[in-house]
């Protein structure tokens, strides 16, 4: 018996792997985390498929389906959203699993993060303009430790994605106007890849208040910095003429 801990992919079912959606439909157990999941993944499951809805379970009533699982010797799915590895919560599942003795494989996904980044047609990374991503969220219910707090972040004016802060949309822009112009775009993807997505382009000066009038308060990423206006960037060396005199025709892997 084993447990797959598998990337559901941000809405979009044919933006879940083939591999995760294979172990799915093999497994008779399948915890789910909720409305994040698109029920057309869950829709071709076998009738005796035994389906849990972990949002509405606490950890131990969760171990209590692992070890039933356990005891019948079947595999368990536990599909969350978008990749494991952000905000995924698996930690604990997985130290709870080690204490039982059950093993455990990770199967990545498609974070909603590359779904909004899809939808907008956009780099986060842009050659003189950011070379760097920083992934975060404002303190919610989960306190961000103090040497992460937004405003600190926000010193290095890179771009950066917010998740699970939507709400707290007025809190993001205060802290982030210490740092970035005024002018810096912000862009909110809502439910990226599903049918309903909405796209609210902006800047922190307009968003909250776009936010707001479009009443979005769930599934959406805050996306912030001069990647999402520019076309004024340097092209990437990665096409230029000289590199490929000097790499490309040596063969030199250039990723
Ligand atoms: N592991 C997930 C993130 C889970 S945290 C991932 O890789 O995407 C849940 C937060 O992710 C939400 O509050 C929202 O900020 C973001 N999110 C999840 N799915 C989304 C989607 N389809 N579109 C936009 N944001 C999404």
């Amino acid at each position: 018996m084993k447990v797959y801990f598998i990337g559901a992919g941000p809405g979009d079912v044919e933006l879940m792997t083939i591999k995760g959606n294979r172990r799915l439909r093999a497994c008779s157990y399948v915890m789910h985390a909720g409305s994040l999941i698109n029920p057309e993944i869950l829709a071709p499951l076998p009738e005796s498929t035994r389906i849990y809805d972990t949002s509405k379970l606490n950890l131990e009533e969760q171990i209590v389906i692992y070890n039933e699982a356990k005891g019948v010797d079947q595999d368990v799915a536990r599909l969350q959203s978008g990749d494991l590895s952000i905000y995924g919560a698996i930690a604990e599942q997985m130290r709870a699993l080690d204490e039982l003795g059950i093993q455990y494989e990770v199967i990545p996904g498609v974070s909603s993060v590359a779904a909004s980044a899809a939808a907008l047609k956009s780099e986060l990374t842009l050659p003189e303009i950011s070379q760097t991503v920083i992934f975060s969220r404002i303190s919610g219910r989960t306190e961000v430790p103090p040497d992460e707090d937004l405003e600190k972040l926000a010193s290095h004016k890179c771009t950066i994605c917010l998740f699970l802060s939507i709400t707290k949309i007025k809190d993001v822009v205060e802290k982030l106007s210490v740092h970035y112009p005024i002018e810096t775009p912000v862009v909110v993807v809502y439910k990226a890849s599903w049918k309903d997505e909405k796209i609210v382009r902006g800047n922190l000066k307009t968003i909250a208040d776009k936010v707001k009038s479009e009443g979005i308060r769930l599934t959406a990423l805050i996306l912030v910095g001069a990647v999402f206006n520019t076309k004024d960037f340097q092209d990437s060396r990665l096409y230029s003429k000289e590199y490929s005199h000097l790499f490309r025709k040596k063969n030199v892997d250039t990723k």
